[in-house]
């Protein structure tokens, strides 16, 4: 009796391949390989700095052009990643429910490693989230990612009157926003001036990042960058702040 073929796992039908990197799990699940061996194939694909910013790059634009929601979700995908993540970026966002961080990305399963915070404020936990991604996850960038109508931005200008009616903790958070806007030149329309002021928050809460120790280390000695964005609700385009004169507070 000849020998019979393998049956492949039950894991993926054909006509789920929609990627380069499903394709080649696929290929390494049929050579037998280990899931950890698997869930290496994801740091191929971004190595640097650069090459992250790209990548989220390429994403946005398939978001905003209509030619997203293709992520790597499928099941070969989880299961790839059982026995770790190998996220290439970290992103600190706002919490606003209009901001879905891996659909404005168009990134699937374990790629992103997300911190959601009312207007993207850093706080402790943040920065113990972000350690970790740098030390155990070897995560080559942190975006720091402000958002057009952001309600944390627009209730900082508000009048400290108005602001003491809120609670506890949610006038602590504004207080971690209001020095980057309390001094703003003055800017008569009004979407002008909200979008200035998040970018100032942007760029104030990305200071705050790259002043602290490790991150300062980790940035200095070139393993990681930390980068700023705006992401314009109407348009679904994210403006990129990569650069040194982008990001001055
Ligand atoms: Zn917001």
């Amino acid at each position: 009796m000849s020998d019979l073929p393998v049956p492949l796992p039950a894991v993926l039908p054909p006509t789920d391949v929609h990627t380069d990197l499903e394709r080649r799990i696929l290929d390494a699940v049929r050579r037998g390989a280990s899931m950890e061996d698997i869930a290496g194939l994801k740091n191929a694909d971004v190595q640097t700095p650069e090459a992250a910013i790209q990548a989220l790059k390429d994403g946005n634009a398939r978001f905003f052009s209509g030619q997203g929601g293709n992520p790597d979700v499928g099941a070969n995908q989880r299961r790839a990643q059982i026995m770790r993540q190998t996220p290439y970026a970290a992103i600190l966002a706002c919490s606003d429910s209009r901001v879905p961080v891996e659909l404005v990305f168009d990134q699937g399963l374990g790629q992103l490693f997300v911190i959601r915070v009312a207007g993207n404020v850093v706080g402790e936990s943040g920065l113990g989230t972000l350690e970790y991604a740098i030390k155990h996850l070897d995560i080559q960038l942190i975006m720091v990612l402000g958002h057009e109508g952001c309600g944390a931005v627009a209730a900082a200008l508000l009048p400290p009157e108005v602001v003491a009616q809120e609670p506890e903790h949610l006038r602590k958070l504004i207080e971690k926003i209001q020095p980057c806007v309390s001094n703003m030149p003055p800017i008569r329309d009004k979407k002008a001036r909200m979008r200035e002021a998040v970018l100032n928050n942007v760029r104030y809460q990305a200071d705050m990042l790259r002043h602290t120790p490790y991150i300062a280390a980790s940035e200095q000695s070139g393993r990681i960058r930390v980068i700023g964005a705006f992401y314009e609700i109407g348009s679904g385009a994210v403006d990129f702040l990569t650069e040194e004169e982008d990001l001055r507070v």
